[in-house]
């Protein structure tokens, strides 16, 4: 490793980072996935993220934006140090708040005669690019303002044309960018646009303003999408003319395949936001367990990572120079793995209130309160924790559990498994109702005892040839499914009284049937 590389990955140095998104929509997973590179860096070397608003292009804005930002990055967990609203040592973090500061350093960079004043009308720049597409040339502007004389300038300033600033490209030689992970890039400095760093309305475009923003916020790396990649040598030759030292550059691979393309026609497959993802029942450790995979892996085989794993382990030299993934498969598999096997059921109940109260199988003021319905819903919630891969899963399959007996619809022919009679399962209906009517709370609680006592009556009282025979029909008639939840699970989930009320039910309607 160069001397360079090492210090740019020394964990000795707190690192400063940041994460400047345009608010210009909910952001795309993909951008936050860039953010979560920037904040793991920032914790991991006892650092600072700061979230900064990347909002000079007026006319991209779109309203609710930096709500959405704000949102997608708590929800991920992902605090930031020094930001809009919480402020910091070098705010304000709202570009457009800045703009003092952006125009001042464009004055700098005129006075040095490293930029210039630009007349040019969007009418002759139309023209000068279809003269050059005319003449096979590549598009782009043609130098004009560059060595304007004094009267052609204050001709211009008297037609009433408000300039822009465009930067002076040095034409001579080369310019190499050095970045963390991918390989030096070296463009001849005469093939790079002059390109305008302050509009005509005193808004600094992008490679400007951020630039500014990272010197002047003390940013040590800058982590960003690797679309920013050939405007760099451009964003190098500014740092050199106005003399600051380059932060470490890390242009992170894209992500092929990304969620929300043209053709894709499920809810699944066109989430492209945070808030997306939460409704569609994922996690936000999995969602961030999965966006960090996308071009980062801490070894060849450990997927799981917990946000205080991923702190201590995250390490910026691993992130892959080459494109990821995206494979909502393994999204799945992920979120899967955090319910089944990470959240315990108090936690994973809490989490299906929302999803619940949204499907109307409980109210939204019980969402936000359960009072004594806890024990019950949590109980409901615990008959699929095992199985289901999404948190939006849950209200479908347990609908049947919050309502009354009597709305279950099913055929009483659902009743009566494969090769059984009408009469042997109300057989085993009435058996089941006698023995639970019956049974002390100690056993009706227990799990076990439950089914050695259904067992024992299996084998012992009605010599059934196999226990499924014993337990089709009350898997039936309590859930109103053929598939179902597990029959003990859900006989301690809906209670003595509901139960037994089920059971007769449906052995009620096995009597009027034959
Ligand atoms: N505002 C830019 C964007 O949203 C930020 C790029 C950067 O991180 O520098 O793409």
């Amino acid at each position: 490793m160069t001397e360079e590389a090492n210090k740019a990955t020394s964990t000795s140095t707190p690192a400063r980072t940041r994460y400047a998104p345009s608010p210009t929509g909910n952001p795309h997973i993909g951008n936050i996935r860039t953010a979560i590179f920037a904040y793991l860096w920032a914790k991991h070397t006892g650092g600072q993220f700061i979230l900064r608003i990347e909002d000079t292009d007026r006319k991209r804005l779109v309203e609710g934006s930096l709500d959405n930002i704000k949102e997608s990055l708590s929800w991920l967990g992902l605090d930031w140090d020094e930001g809009p609203d919480k402020g910091g040592p070098f705010g304000p973090y709202v570009q457009s708040e800045r703009l003092d500061r952006f125009q001042a350093v464009a004055r700098q960079v005129i006075e040095e005669g490293k930029a210039y004043y630009c007349y040019c009308t969007p009418e002759r720049l139309d023209a000068v690019n279809k003269a050059k597409q005319a003449a096979k040339q590549a598009p782009g502007y043609d130098r004009h303002c560059r060595n304007l004389s004094e009267e052609e300038k204050q001709a211009a300033l008297a037609e009433g044309i408000k300039p822009t600033v465009r930067f002076k490209v040095p034409l001579e030689g080369s310019t190499t960018v050095n970045d963390l992970i991918v390989k030096p890039l070296t463009v001849e400095n005469s093939t790079i646009q002059d390109a305008v760093i302050l509009k005509s309305d005193g808004y600094p475009t992008y490679h400007l303003a951020h630039l500014v923003d990272d010197h002047d916020m003390q940013v040590t790396h800058v982590i960003r999408g690797q679309e920013w990649l050939p405007s760099a040598p451009l964003h190098v030759m500014i740092y050199q003319a106005l003399g600051w030292e380059i932060p470490v550059l890390i242009h992170v691979p894209v992500i092929l395949n990304p969620p929300g393309q043209k053709g894709k026609l499920s809810k699944r497959d066109n989430a492209v936001s945070v808030s997306q993802y939460r409704e569609l029942g994922y996690l936000p450790e999995a969602l961030l367990n999965f966006l960090v995979l996308l071009g980062w892996s801490y070894d060849d085989h450990t997927e799981f990572f917990t946000k205080q794993d991923l702190v201590e382990k995250f390490e910026v030299s691993r992130i892959q120079p080459t494109p990821a993934k995206f494979n909502i498969e393994k999204l799945d598999w992920i979120n899967a793995h955090y319910i089944n096997h990470v959240l315990d059921v108090e936690d994973f109940a809490r989490r299906c209130l929302p999803f619940l109260a949204e499907a109307g199988v409980i109210s939204p003021e019980e969402a936000q309160d359960p009072g004594d319905k806890w024990p019950f819903i949590r109980a409901a919630c615990a008959l699929v924790k095992d199985k289901v891969k999404v948190l939006s899963e849950v209200p479908q399959e347990i609908d049947f559990i919050f309502k009354p007996a009597a709305a279950l619809e099913y055929p009483a022919k659902d009743l009566v498994g494969k090769n059984e009679s009408p009469a042997a399962a109300a057989g085993v209906l009435e058996a089941a109702i006698n023995f639970l009517k019956e049974v002390p709370d100690e056993v009706y609680n227990d799990r076990e005892a439950l089914l050695s006592g259904l067992s024992d009556i299996s084998e012992n009282k009605l010599k059934l040839t196999n226990r499924g025979m014993m337990f089709w029909p009350p898997r039936v008639a309590l859930s109103g499914r053929t598939k179902s939840p597990d029959l003990m699970a859900m006989i301690i989930a809906l209670g003595r009284d509901e139960t037994v009320q089920r059971l007769e039910l449906a052995r009620q309607s096995l009597l009027n049937q034959s």
